[in-house]
């Protein structure tokens, strides 16, 4: 286990404290997963990255993590509430498809766009309509405890009952007596005892599709329910880390934890994670807003918001320029940007492996500053996971290793150890924490074509008998990594050293 000490900004205490895990080395991790009734946007990705990045740091640090995150395949209704069609079912109406037909659909989706941005699968993905007899069991719980109703086939949580005993409200700052004069007028509200009560179970009427049998007659889970039970399931009645969106702290994490204090009797959470929003022009990316970019059209530079397209990677790391509890409001100009910024780090990236350490004159200045990278960034990652710092200290690296691939492809003016430190913490950081990766595809085009051009020159060069010119070529592509091979029938072609 590495020795840093990790702080983590912790969303029901309102402050940043040590990280202590229940268990250690064991960690238990549960993050709310999409709800899979059309394809994830640009909001949602960034969302998971900073699970992801929690996930990396954590395994880095010699954590041993168990990451839950479901998949919400039944119970979320249109209105975010009680009452509506499901929207699953509602997508299966409109698009004529059986609901596991769309669930299917966008699950392998969203698994398709988390692969295209490095993102790392949970430990377990469980689905709410595969635990539907744990979600029973845990409104059972709830009822024996006397902190919930049954009306007319439906349960509803009893929040003023619960609010006598804990506190309800404390995670999102709501206050009880407000949401009792605030919360709208919804249809279906009148069999609850008050509007703040929210469904744990609801009666499915006859042309409801995705209904189950239960006590209380057929129906469906209510949306806060399945994450309650499945963390419960997987992680036990205390767990460690809790995430998910800011939106998602009411009604969403609130009533998880009325829940979970209702069936077990105690808090099951002990550090609440909550990553801010992705905006367009200021306004939260949403489909329903209308200002939603899927990650296919951001690569293909296919809507009418961009000028190009730019690559997972160039979206991976504008996301983590900024710490994950501020805005992101993305534009053309901070995508630019970000491209510029991850190439002179992938850049370093490539050049460190070609740098040659040598004896020589020590530089006490340069050494000192090494010194300190090398050992800040992992304080800056391990302060609430900053990798906005961290991508900071990454650029003051990358400027070292510029300079000593740039002059003379070796490095003397530090000792060994520490241009060795620096190679290994360079190269974990930016790959295995940060999750950054080189990327062929898009680069490769531009390389072939800027090498098809350098071949024919040659080529010419070699059939006008200019052998110091195409020598010339050729010895200053291989000092840059780039290998001509010629061939006996006279073509030449290209391959890049490892
Ligand atoms: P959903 O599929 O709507 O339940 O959302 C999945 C996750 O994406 C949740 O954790 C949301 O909080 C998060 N999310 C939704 N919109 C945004 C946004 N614009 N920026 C960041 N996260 C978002
Ligand atoms: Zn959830």
């Amino acid at each position: 286990m590495n020795s840093a000490t990790l702080y983590i900004y912790n969303s029901y205490s309102k402050s940043k404290e040590v990280f202590k895990a229940i268990n250690p080395p064991f960690v238990g991790m549960y993050v709310c997963g999409p709800t899979v009734y059309n394809d994830v946007h640009l909001g949602n990705v960034r969302t998971f990255l900073t699970f992801d990045i929690v996930f990396r740091l954590l395994t880095y640090l010699g954590y041993k993590v168990r990451y839950v995150r479901n998949i919400t395949d039944v119970g979320h209704l249109v209105d975010d509430a009680d009452h509506g069609e499901d929207k699953i079912a509602k997508k299966a109406r409109l698009e004529q498809l059986e609901p596991m037909e769309i669930v299917q659909k966008y699950t392998i989706g969203f698994h398709d766009v988390m692969r295209l941005m490095n993102i790392i699968p949970p430990s377990i993905e469980p689905s709410a309509s595969g635990h539907i007899i744990e979600q029973i069991e845990m409104i059972n719980s709830i009822i024996a405890n006397g902190f919930a109703y049954e009306v007319n086939g439906s349960i509803y949580f009893d929040v003023l009952k619960f609010n006598e005993e804990y506190p309800y409200g404390k995670l999102s700052g709501r206050v009880l007596e407000d949401l009792l004069e605030t919360t709208r007028d919804l249809e279906g509200q009148e069999e609850k005892r008050n509007k703040a009560d929210f469904a744990l179970w609801k009666k499915a009427d006859k042309n409801h599709i995705m209904k189950w049998n239960s006590p209380w007659g057929e129906g469906f889970p209510g949306w806060h329910l399945e994450c309650s039970a499945m963390s419960t399931k997987y992680l036990g009645k205390v767990f460690d880390i809790h995430g998910g969106g800011m939106d998602l702290k009411f009604p969403h994490h609130e009533s998880e934890i009325a829940q979970n204090i209702g069936a077990c009797g105690h808090a099951p959470v002990n550090y609440w994670m909550h990553s801010n929003m992705l905006n367009f022009n200021s306004k939260k990316m949403s489909k329903s807003e209308g200002n939603s970019i899927l990650p296919m059209e951001m690569v293909s530079g296919e809507h009418p918001l961009l000028d190009k397209g730019y690559s997972p990677m160039t979206l991976r790391f504008l996301f983590l320029q900024s710490h994950y509890s501020s805005e992101i409001d993305i534009s053309i100009k901070s995508l630019q940007d970000a491209e510029k910024g991850l190439k002179k780090i992938m850049n370093a990236l490539s050049y460190l492996s070609k740098i040659k350490w040598k004896q020589g004159l020590i530089h006490p200045e340069t050494v000192s500053d090494i010194i300190k990278l090398n050992t800040e960034i992992i304080t800056h990652l391990c302060d609430d996971f900053n990798t906005a710092k961290a991508i900071a200290d990454l650029y003051a690296m990358a400027t070292y290793i510029n300079t000593w691939y740039h002059q003379k492809q070796e490095v003397s003016e530090i000792p060994k150890d520490i241009f060795e430190n620096l190679h290994k913490i360079y190269s974990e950081i930016v790959s295995d924490v940060l999750g950054l990766k080189e990327e062929k595809g898009a680069d490769n085009n531009t390389l072939d074509a800027a090498m098809n051009l350098i071949i024919e020159l040659r080529q010419q060069a070699r059939e006008e008998k200019k052998w110091s010119v195409s020598d010339q070529i050729r010895d200053t592509l291989k000092a840059a990594g780039i290998i001509i091979k010629d061939s006996k029938d006279g073509q030449s072609t290209y391959e890049i050293e490892n």
